[in-house]
């Protein structure tokens, strides 16, 4: 029992259900608003954005909804992925704490987003759409989305962060090779990039914008938007780890105390902890502590405010309730760039108000430094995004005066992230403080609300 270092499931102990915490929530989820009227959303205005079957996922209140056999085929080319005990690093830390690790860096794109890419891409298949755009920031989301499409031959069109763009042209070439075209965000392709670019023409980028660019490629030319995290059905489909791990746990009579993720938009977070929440929600198991990681540089959950706001720069996307650090709000160019995105996602955003999660802030040094170990110990050289929570790991198994139960989700691998681990070599990155000034002045710009 004790000795476990590696747990793999069986295929057929795939789950056939993806797990919906809607019904859970302690109250209905706040309804997302037109952008332009502020009246809640009917399907019919999501329809130019999303296919029907993926906008009634978005607002259904099922708890468990079934997974399409051909999604459940394409996951076993690396699912179900395996749950490892981390025997070394806890060694390290001579920490009193066992801790649990979900590996979604196994997956083709190396990180937990095809779970949700692949049924997207498949939902936009079956209903006729021919292309598909997105936005994507360190390349993670564009490669899942490249990679899904090419399976159902669909088109992709990834806007790309232009930061990210030039230092990581190795994400650009594996989105080619799967066959998207990518270009670099802000863009001349699109009203909103121009925008930009007349303002700044030296502009960085953000998530935002690129958001902006792929919403308005899409409605304007007939094509599909697929976003890869934040939303309820993105959030869903990640429960796919959340329910392995739990059943893999539970094979060895193991269940977590403290669970534990780096988090962008929420959705390898909420995909480990939905499915645990549920026990707790119901009353089950009210101890169970779930830590969200951010980067100190972006915090928009601790001190970001909990609001009506855009998901995009430009304010072309339904109003949504949740953290903010406010839709201009442009952070600064951290290493860990999946993590660099101005909201978190409603389904935790309540949560966390009604004090159900916790927050920890992360500076990037910190995290390389997490990342180092992890690698010296574990072996697996992670995502500058997943070492967020590696060194929240860290701090809680320090902690733990006890024995406790940490499980966390080692979202991704960093294999194309291998300059800024150089840079942390060679003691050039820095850590960023809370960006106060950019944050207020951001914050004069949430839509106003009556
Ligand atoms: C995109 C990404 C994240 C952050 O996105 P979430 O939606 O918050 O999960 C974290 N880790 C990796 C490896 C990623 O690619």
């Amino acid at each position: 029992m004790e000795n476990h270092t590696k747990i793999v499931l069986d295929e057929n102990d795939m789950p056939k259900k993806w797990y919906n915490i809607n019904p859970d929530l302690p109250k209905p989820l706040p309804a997302p608003l037109h952008p332009g009227t502020h009246e809640p959303l009917t399907p019919k205005d999501l329809s130019p954005l999303f296919p029907m079957e993926l906008i009634r996922q978005e607002m259904s209140m099922e708890r468990y909804i079934p997974i399409p056999e051909e999604v459940r085929e394409i996951y076993t080319l690396w699912r179900p992925t395996p749950l490892y005990r981390a025997k070394r690093l806890e060694k390290a830390l001579k920490t009193k704490a066992k801790i649990y690790y979900k590996w979604e860096g196994v997956s083709p794109a190396g990180s937990h987003k095809p779970n949700t890419a692949i049924p997207q891409a498949y939902y936009n298949m079956k209903e006729g759409v021919e292309r598909l755009t997105t936005e994507t920031g360190a390349g993670q989301w564009g490669s899942a989305l490249a990679f899904a499409t090419t399976l159902f031959g669909l088109k992709c069109t990834v806007y790309m962060v232009k930061c990210s763009y030039e230092q990581k042209p190795y994400r650009r070439i594996m989105m080619e090779t799967w066959g998207a075209e990518v270009f670099p965000s802000p863009s001349e392709r699109t009203e909103a990039g121009k925008v930009i670019l007349k303002e700044d023409p030296t502009s960085p980028g953000s998530l935002g914008i690129a958001i902006s660019e792929a919403v308005e490629d899409a409605v304007k030319s007939g094509a599909k938007y697929s976003l890869g995290s934040v939303l309820n059905h993105v959030l869903m489909h990640q429960s796919v780890i959340g329910l392995e791990a739990k059943k893999a746990l539970e094979s060895i009579d193991e269940y977590p105390d403290i669970i534990i993720g780096c988090f962008g938009g929420g959705s390898n977070f909420s995909g480990l902890a939905f499915p645990f929440m549920h026990d707790k929600l119901k009353g089950d198991k009210e101890s169970l502590r779930a830590i969200a990681c951010e980067p100190a540089a972006c915090p928009k959950l601790s001190k970001g405010v909990y609001a009506y706001d855009f998901g995009d720069t430009v304010g072309l996307t339904p109003l949504v309730k949740m953290y903010t650090l406010g839709h201009t709000f442009v952070p600064p160019g951290i290493h860990a760039g999946g993590l660099r995105y101005h909201g978190g996602a409603p389904q935790f955003s309540l949560l966390e108000n009604e004090g159900l999660v916790e927050v920890k802030d992360i500076q990037q040094t910190d995290a390389f430094k997490a990342a180092e170990l992890f690698a010296r110990t574990e072996g697996i050289l992670i995502a500058p995004e997943t070492a967020h929570a590696v060194q929240g790991v860290i701090e809680e198994a320090k902690r733990c005066q006890e024995e406790k139960t940490i499980l966390f989700n080692c979202s991704g691998h960093g294999h194309f992230d291998l300059a800024s681990y150089d840079a942390f070599h060679n003691g050039k990155l820095k850590d960023y403080e809370y960006p106060a000034e950019k944050v207020k002045e951001a914050m004069k710009h949430l839509p106003k609300m009556d």
